[in-house]
């Protein structure tokens, strides 16, 4: 089997797993108490925020543990909208192909008062900085940029538009979860005010993450009762996952320039391999994406089908997200980077993990031209285009 999904999730590394069954057989107190194994507890959970603190450049009590990347985007988006809105505020910087955490609060929001500015992201997935500054106002209370697309793996600017926000003195909030553990993150060098990661996406446990906002930054609670996290998101703290998603982060950390250098020839492999298939093209820019994505377009045919016949020959990939695939609608984003409808539905996502190899880069080529091949072969959408009834697009 070949999982090439990893932009949906990744598999548990072996010290995450381990360390999340030795807190759980181990440290089990609650956090809160005041006897010894609550304390262990508690000192598990202060030492896995200093080394998620240390791998992004920031201080201990500015992260904020969280159920994941969606919390921690609907956190760091509501704060900034409530400040906002005390100092009558209401305009939102943001981009149109966010993931839906941050699209659907932006949505809410805007169903609320607030004046929501989505910006395109051109043909080759990437904001330009100066249209970031161009639509700040003074009524702009934040902007909110992904740093790398969850879909095509384009990573943005987030340097270049961190500058810009600080000069216009908007707070900058960006979703990260993608590029988390993936590629080299350092809050104050990037001016980043807030910043979302999820542990899932980096081989660390399901349903926990981490909030970074910067010191001064005045956060809203989403869930309201005890005390923990200092009074910002309350609920028994996670230690197990908090402390796995630690070592998985460390590690990832660790081990970012071997596998950037290990992954990103395999991924031009791939791409070089499937740029062969006739009426295809790439998805995204070819040189400023994520090590490891590799998103097509194959005209004539449908992605889920695709999706499917690759599944019998043993690749798990995707058509886009995993939040839109299940929905006949084409990927908001593929739609965003201007892919026209039709095209957009013969998409693929190859999201491939560090343990890659060569062969299997060229089983996934081969095997997707072939099976490209067989489903045109009885798509009356290809047959109009062969017989020139409708005109190709790519
Ligand atoms: C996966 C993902 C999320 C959501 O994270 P969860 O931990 O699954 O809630 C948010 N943004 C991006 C870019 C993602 O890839």
């Amino acid at each position: 089997m070949i999982y090439a999904d990893n932009a949906a999730t990744t598999k548990m590394s072996e010290a995450a797993i381990r360390e999340l069954v030795a807190v759980n057989e181990n440290t089990y107190g609650n956090p809160s108490t005041l006897y010894s194994i609550g304390q262990s507890a508690k000192e598990v959970l202060e030492k896995a925020r200093e080394k998620v603190a240390a791998v992004i450049g920031a201080e201990p009590n500015e992260i904020y543990f969280t159920s994941g990347g969606s919390e921690a985007d609907n956190q760091a988006i509501i704060s900034a909208a409530e400040n906002g809105r005390k100092s009558g505020k209401m305009h939102i910087v943001s981009t149109a192909f966010e993931h839906h955490a941050v699209l659907n609060t932006l949505e809410k929001l805007r169903k609320e008062g607030f004046d929501i500015t989505l910006l395109d992201v051109h043909e080759n997935g990437i904001v330009i900085p100066s249209e970031v500054e161009d639509a700040i106002r003074d009524d702009t209370c934040l902007v909110t940029v992904m740093f790398a697309n969850n879909e095509i793996g384009t990573i943005q600017p987030i340097g270049e538009i961190g500058e810009i926000c600080r000069r216009e003195g908007v707070p900058f909030h960006t979703d990260a979860v993608q590029a988390m553990g993936h590629i080299a993150i350092d809050v104050n060098d990037l001016k980043v005010d807030m910043l979302s990661a999820s542990a899932h996406k980096f081989h660390g446990p399901k349903g926990v993450g981490f909030l970074y906002a910067r010191k001064g930054t005045r956060l809203t609670n989403l869930i309201e009762g005890g005390e923990q996290e200092r009074g910002k998101r309350a609920g028994t703290e996670n230690v197990p996952g908090i402390a796995a998603m630690a070592v998985a982060l460390e590690e990832a950390a660790g081990n970012m320039r071997e596998y950037a250098d290990r992954l990103t020839p395999i991924r031009d492999r791939i791409i070089d391999g499937l740029s062969r298939i006739p009426h295809s093209a790439l998805n995204g820019d070819a040189g400023r994406r994520l090590p490891g994505n590799i998103n097509y377009c194959f005209e004539g045919i449908e992605g889920e089908s695709l999706l499917l016949l690759l599944d019998d020959r043993g690749i798990q990939a995707s058509s886009g997200s995993a939040c839109t695939s299940g929905s006949l609608d084409p990927s908001h984003v593929l739609l965003a980077i201007c892919r026209v409808h039709d095209v957009a539905h013969g998409s693929l996502r190859l999201s491939i993990g560090e343990d890659i190899t060569e062969e299997d880069a060229d089983y996934i080529v081969s095997s997707v031209s072939e099976v490209v091949e067989y489903l045109r072969s009885f798509s009356p959408v290809w047959r109009d285009l062969m017989s020139g009834k409708s005109q190709f697009i790519l």
